[in-house]
Formats: structure tokens, sequence, C-alpha cells
């Protein structure tokens, strides 16, 4: 299956967003709903976004086992596609999750593994992704969030069915902002990824859905 691409719905009103979907329908595969438009435009939203695209809620659940569970049931009685979970959350919280899941064979849970933001050595991120890839794995849970430089060594090591989602997109002719351990889209889609997220660089563009049409 070719790389699909994720456009990071991150504006401030859901007029915006409901505009960006819109314009960005035909480009993209999933788009992504993340703390900033969730926290402002709610649970209504996601359901409008879900019945144009697959949706990812990407609120990064990290709590007490059964907390965590109820939130992704939650997320799948509002029909997304993909949620994930903070890995950092322990074992316990990702089984927690995958079982929570089971109910809705529709939706996928991935774990965040290191944050792209986080400046690491590749080595070191490499190592850390792929025991983290193992352990959610083991714990039952879908695939995991990493960087594109990652992403070859963890489809080495867990094969083709797990499921691998990388932001962090960045080009020549893109700021870097806050990230950290960036890739190119080509870069993403050789490593293996399943999905690459994007965000500033779709939403900055001038015209964003061209800009999601080139990636
Ligand atoms: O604007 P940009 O392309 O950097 O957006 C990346 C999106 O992916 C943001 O919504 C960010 O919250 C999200 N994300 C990330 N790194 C992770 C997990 C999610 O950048 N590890």
């Amino acid at each position: 299956m070719p790389t699909g691409l994720i456009a990071a719905l991150d504006v401030d009103a859901p007029e915006r967003a409901r505009a960006l979907a819109r314009r960005l329908a035909p480009h993209v595969t999933m788009f992504k709903v993340g703390l900033e438009l969730f926290t402002r435009a709610g649970p209504g939203l996601v359901r409008e976004l879900a019945a144009l695209r697959p949706v990812f809620l990407d609120l990064k659940f990290h709590d007490i086992p059964n907390t965590v569970a109820r939130a992704i049931e939650a997320a799948g009685d509002l029909g997304v596609a993909l949620v994930n979970v903070h890995a950092a959350g322990g074992k316990r919280m990702m089984q927690a999750a995958a079982q929570a899941a089971q109910g809705f064979p529709g939706m996928r849970v991935i774990a965040v593994s290191v944050l792209t933001s986080t400046p690491l050595a590749e080595e070191e991120a490499a190592a850390r992704v792929v025991r983290i890839a193992e352990e959610a794995r083991a714990c039952g849970l879908h695939g995991i969030v990493c960087s594109a430089r990652e992403a070859a060594r963890v489809r080495a090591r867990l094969g083709k069915d797990f499921l691998i989602v990388t932001p962090g997109i960045r080009w020549d002719a893109t700021p870097k902002d806050d990230q950290a351990r960036t890739a190119t889209p080509e870069e993403a889609a050789r490593a293996g990824a399943d999905y690459i997220v994007v965000g500033r660089p779709i939403l900055r563009a001038p015209d964003p859905a061209r800009a999601a049409a080139e990636i």
C-alpha cells in the first residue's frame, strides 16, 4: 500500500477546520485532530470530519489504565479510525487500551514512542523506538508513531502488518519549527511509513490543497 497522507488540522477554530477539511479532502487519506482543535471544538466536530475522511484522534492518552481504557471506548464511539496513547504510560496502560479497542474493529490504537521534537542521536532514537514498538505490539497495540528516521528499523524488526505513522515531515523549503528528527515525504515512504503526518507545511502554504496534492 502506498504511504498515505494525514493532514494535521492544527487550527484554532471549528469553522477554519471545516473549510480546510473540505479543500483538503480530495488530496489526503485522513484528517488528524489534535489537542488544540479538540479542546476548542470538541467531539461534535470530530464526527463531522469523520463523515468526510477517516479521522486520527491524536490526544496521546497517558493516564492510569482504567481511565485510558474508557477514553479509548469514547474514541471508538466517536467513530475515529485511529487513536493514540503515550507509550510512557506503561505496559498495563497499553494492554488496557488494546483490550478496550477490541469492541471497535474499525479503529486502530497506536503508541507514541519518542516525540519527533526530541533531539536524539540516530542510534539512540532507533534503539529506544524499536524497543517501544516491540512492547506496544506485545501489549496488543496496532502500531506506533515515530520519526521517519527510525521507521526502516521498526519495519525490519516488526514486519509489514505493524502500523508506522511518522510526523516531523519537512523538506528544504520548509522551516523545521519545533521538530527535531525530521525527514522528507520521500524518505518516510522509502523507510516504510504507512502514513506521514503533515501540519504546518500544509497549513502555512499559500494554497493548502495544492501543497497537499504535491506531497
Ligand atoms: O506542523 P507539523 O507538521 O510539525 O505537525 C505535526 C503534527 O503531528 C502535530 O499535530 C503534532 O502534534 C503531531 N505529532 C508530532 N510528533 C509526535 C506525535 C504527534 O509532531 N510524535
